[in-house]
Parts: C-alpha cells; structure tokens; sequence
C-alpha cells in the first residue's frame, strides 16, 4: 500500500492537519487549495503543490477532498479541470460533509465516465481529531474499494462501513451533527436559565454530567471552550448551519418532517446573521445570553 500516491484537496481546518498525517505516515502526496497560505505547510513537510483538481488526479491512485460545500465537492470532482479529468485517479474518496444526494449524484456521474470510484467518508471529531487521527470515518461505496482503502483511512482514525450505496455515510454524518448541534443549543439554553437564576455554571456541568442530561456539548465545549469565553472549538456557524440546513432538507426530500433540526437550523440562522459565518459555533449561547441578560461565567473562587 505504501507505493501507492495519494492526493489531498482542501486544506483547511480538516483537510490541512490530515493531509500533514498521511506525510508522517511516509505517503507520496500532491495537494492543491485555492488559498496559498494553507498549501504552504503540506508543502514544507513534503507534499507537491499543484494547481488543480485534475492535475492532482493526474499525479495520485486515490484522491482525498476535504472541502466547504456540496457545491464545491461537486465542482472539484466534476468540472472541466476536476478530479474526474485526471489521468492517474481510480477513488475520489469525500471527507467533507455534503449530504446523501450530493454523493448520489457525484456517484453516478464518475460510473459514466467509467474509471474513478466515489467512496463517501464524511468525519466528526473536530480538528483535534484530525491532528491526533481520532476521527470517526462514516464510509459507504463498493465494499472491494473500502477494504483496499482500511489501510490508509486507519491514518485518520476509526471508521465504520455504512454500506454500498453511495450517500449512506453521509446520511448517518448528517443525523449526528443535527445531534450535536442540538445538544449544544439545547445546552446553551438551560445554562443561560441556570445563570439568569444564580446557579454557577460549573455546578449545573458537574451535576448534568452525571445526570440524564449528560451530552458531548456539556462535558466538552462548554467548560473548553465557552465558559473560557475563548469560542475556539474549531467548527465555523457557516458549517454547522449548512449541515443542520442539509440534513432538513434531506429529511424534508424523504416526505420526513423534522421539527427539532428545523428549530436547531434557526438557532444557527441566528447565530450567523449576528456573528457571521466565520465565527465558531460556539457563539450561539451569546444569542440566549443577550435575550436573558445575563452571561454564563463560572463564579469567582
Ligand atoms: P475549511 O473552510 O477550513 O477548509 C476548506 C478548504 O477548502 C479551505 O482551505 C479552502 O481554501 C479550500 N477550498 C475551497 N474551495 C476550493 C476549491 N475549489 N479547490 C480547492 N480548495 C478549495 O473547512 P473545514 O472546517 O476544514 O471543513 C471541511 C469539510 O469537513 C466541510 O465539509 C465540513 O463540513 C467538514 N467537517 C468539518 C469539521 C470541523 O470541525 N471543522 C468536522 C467534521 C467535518
């Protein structure tokens, strides 16, 4: 496995440290990202830089994409100088998250051309888990190809087979994340009511974390990174609110209502019309602060 080449576009928060664990790992690796400043350190620790999807194709076996959009997953794979164009590829393997029919269509679109596979592999475990490959990869595509691949994703972290058709992993991605947004607006909520009525932060997450209440929000980002009032876990509100936005829709393209995603994905309209998309999503307790009028701040020792 080892000779095989390997290529990386999209080098972002994800893509960036996970292309950096395939170099440590001794892999031969073209990369491309339409912003420079993030090409340059996969370059300064041995990766090619290349200017587009197709020569990267042109260069690499199997090609990885951690990128923003289904728009842009779409246009990189597909397009005029895209992965499909290259010479070399056999797998487009997708890390980003794009939704089921995105997959579907990217799928059907590569048989046509009849040499380059599409094995869906969207993440979650945050840019820390890029940087320590203890992601978890939720994989569908043709089972042959996962299994070739085991090797190589065993770089990222732990992965799981949702099975062969093409959009599965991304189905399974998109309920977890509308979990985890709703954990953490549900969770912002409650603490805000905690703090409007004196109780200290840290008291409510000592309790609720041994309590039914119990959820990755409360006993992760809230004390790292919310209560630090630092909002730097690392997931932009833009992102969160396209993957709330594509799981409701998902839902809604099945004949599925979808009650709590539609009120989680307001939440995150919120969020983004008064902090931006850039900003973390962790911003959103801001929005219960501001109608409560208080702050959530662990009290003074
Ligand atoms: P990011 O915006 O930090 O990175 C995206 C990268 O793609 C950037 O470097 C950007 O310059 C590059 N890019 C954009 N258009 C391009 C194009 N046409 N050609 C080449 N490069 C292009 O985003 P991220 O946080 O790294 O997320 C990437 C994907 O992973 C998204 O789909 C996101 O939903 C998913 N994801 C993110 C996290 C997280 O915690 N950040 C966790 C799990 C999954």
């Amino acid at each position: 496995m080892s000779d095989l080449s390997l290529g990386f576009i999209g080098l972002g928060h994800m893509g960036g440290p996970m292309a950096a664990r395939l170099l440590a790992a001794g892999y031969r690796l073209t990369v491309c990202d339409t912003v420079a400043a993030n090409v340059q350190p996969l370059v300064a620790q041995g990766a090619t830089a290349v200017a587009t999807a197709a020569e990267v194709a042109s260069e690499a076996d199997v090609v990885f994409v951690s990128l923003p959009t289904p728009e842009v997953v779409e246009q990189v794979a597909l397009d005029a100088q895209g992965v499909a164009q290259g010479s070399r590829a056999r797998v487009l393997v997708d890390l980003s998250t794009t939704g089921p029919r995105t997959s579907d269509r990217i799928a059907t679109a590569l048989a046509r051309g009849g040499r380059v596979v599409l094995l869906d592999s969207p993440v979650s475990g945050g840019v820390a888990g890029a940087k320590a490959g203890k992601l978890t990869l939720m994989v569908a595509g043709p089972r042959a190809v996962y299994d070739e691949l085991v090797p190589v994703l065993n770089h990222f972290g732990k992965m799981f087979f949702c099975g062969e058709k093409a959009g599965l992993g991304q189905t399974v991605k998109l309920a977890n994340n509308l979990m985890s947004a709703a954990a953490l607006a549900v969770s912002c909520e409650a603490l805000v009511m905690g703090a409007k009525a004196g109780v200290d932060p840290q008291v409510m997450i000592d309790v609720i974390s041994v309590s039914s209440g119990r959820n990755a929000a409360l006993t992760d980002k809230v004390p790292k990174h919310i209560l630090t009032r630092g909002f730097d876990f690392g997931f932009s509100t833009g992102l969160s609110h396209k993957d709330t936005r594509l799981c409701v829709e998902e839902a809604e393209a099945m004949g599925l209502p979808m009650i709590m995603g539609a009120a989680v994905r307001q939440v995150l309209t919120m969020t983004k019309s008064a902090y931006g998309a850039q900003a973390d999503f962790t911003n959103m307790i801001r929005l219960f602060e501001e109608w409560a009028g208080v702050e959530v701040h662990p009290a003074a020792a």
